[in-house]
């Protein structure tokens, strides 16, 4: 269709500094002393799941963590060898898949370790597994009781080697005593196991438990927020960088005179004349709707600017009254380094995790090596 017209540049895009992912995996790796599961579940994190794990595939990482098959095949197509776990519990019909592929599932009930353990013995193979303990997420893994027995039954199962063993922390962002607890639980449970001679991988922290806790007996970690350059515990944000710039440009700068309504339902009306910047990005693109009227901001040339009016799907408002300089083709920072993006996870009553992820198909990410 388009050989004439020149390709229009985006109105969104995410400028993603692969060099800053590189130095967040190097803080994640000092703080854990074993090595690394890097996750990369969901696109890894909105950030691009290929492009991700092709940077850090040269960086020595012990596994990729996914959450189901489908991103598994994304990184083998990309051409990525790295093990694959996937972290969370698998539909029956993928299993065969992830035996012939020889990726890592954990391991939740002895139903899904026979079917396994089946399809590894039409395989002639064994297959490495990690035994999931539920030591308080409440969401996969055996229940922590009567451990010892399982694991025996799962022994039985000679074409599955128990390679590993994890549990994952709810709470280690909210909750030190809960999670100290769940630290030595888990320890217990390795050392009633047979102890660290038993499991070639013992593995617990995602990034809070990584940053904020002693490792114990863990020789594996699984950081994935950090990765991108968000700390769950504030205290050690300045440890890491920006790794996505999320930037839109004003389309169009306009002075509305008192009493104007701005956007949808009218819920901000100018009080005086107002230079108003409508800028090209909104929920369409992934920027949460329910942060209007919550009092967030921009950052152009240099300044923050508040949203007015309710986020629309391609485009928001901007009061730039303060700056009469700022004109229609301007670079507007929507989070980054100068508004973090858990500022607007705040006011969006949400969390970073969240606002990443959803960042949609729409934002061209653009990829830096600085
Ligand atoms: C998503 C996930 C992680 C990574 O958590 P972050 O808080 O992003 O570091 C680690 N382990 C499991 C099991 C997960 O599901």
């Amino acid at each position: 269709m388009n050989d004439v017209f020149p390709v229009s540049p985006p109105r969104a895009w995410a400028e993603i500094n692969l060099g800053a992912l590189k130095r967040n995996l190097a803080v994640a790796r000092e703080a854990c002393a074993g090595e690394l599961m890097a996750v990369v579940k969901a696109g890894a994190y909105g950030h691009g799941l290929e492009e991700i794990v092709k940077a850090l595939a040269a960086e020595k990482i012990a596994f990729f963590g996914v959450a189901n098959v489908g991103e598994a095949r994304r990184i083998r197509n990309a051409g990525v060898e790295t093990r694959i776990y996937l972290l969370g519990a698998t539909w029956s019909q993928e299993r065969a898949e992830i035996v012939a592929r020889d990726w890592t599932p954990c391991i939740s009930s002895l139903a899904e370790a026979e079917q396994f353990h089946l399809l590894a013995a039409a395989h002639n193979k064994r297959l490495k597994v990690h035994l999931a303990v539920d030591t308080g997420m409440g969401r996969g893994g055996f229940v922590a009781d009567h451990l010892a027995e399982t694991l025996a039954q799962l022994e039985k199962f000679e074409n599955l080697e128990i390679e590993g063993i994890g549990s994952h922390l709810p709470s280690a962002d909210e909750d030190v005593e809960f999670t100290l607890k769940q630290f030595s639980r888990f320890r217990a449970i390795v050392n009633e196991l047979g102890g660290t001679e038993k499991f070639k991988w013992i593995h617990l922290s995602n990034s809070a438990g990584l940053l904020g806790y002693e490792q114990g007996l863990c020789n594996l970690s699984r950081p994935g927020l950090m990765l991108y350059g968000i700390s769950p515990l504030p205290s050690f944000q300045e440890k890491l960088e920006t790794v996505m710039i999320l930037k839109s440009r004003v389309t169009l700068v306009r002075t509305l005179p008192a009493g104007h309504g701005i956007s949808y339902g009218r819920q901000f009306v100018t009080t005086k004349p107002t230079r108003v910047a409508t800028v090209g990005i909104g929920y369409g693109d992934g920027y949460p709707r329910c942060v209007s009227g919550k009092g967030a901001d921009v950052w152009i040339r240099g300044q923050r600017y508040p949203i007015i009016g309710r986020v629309t799907m391609d485009q928001m408002m901007v009061d730039v009254t303060a700056n009469e300089e700022i004109t229609e083709g301007d670079e507007v920072e929507i989070f980054g380094p100068n508004i973090p993006v858990t500022e607007i996870a705040e006011k969006a009553e949400t969390i970073a995790w969240e606002i990443f992820t959803g960042i949609t198909p729409r934002v061209t990410r653009l990829y830096q090596m600085e």
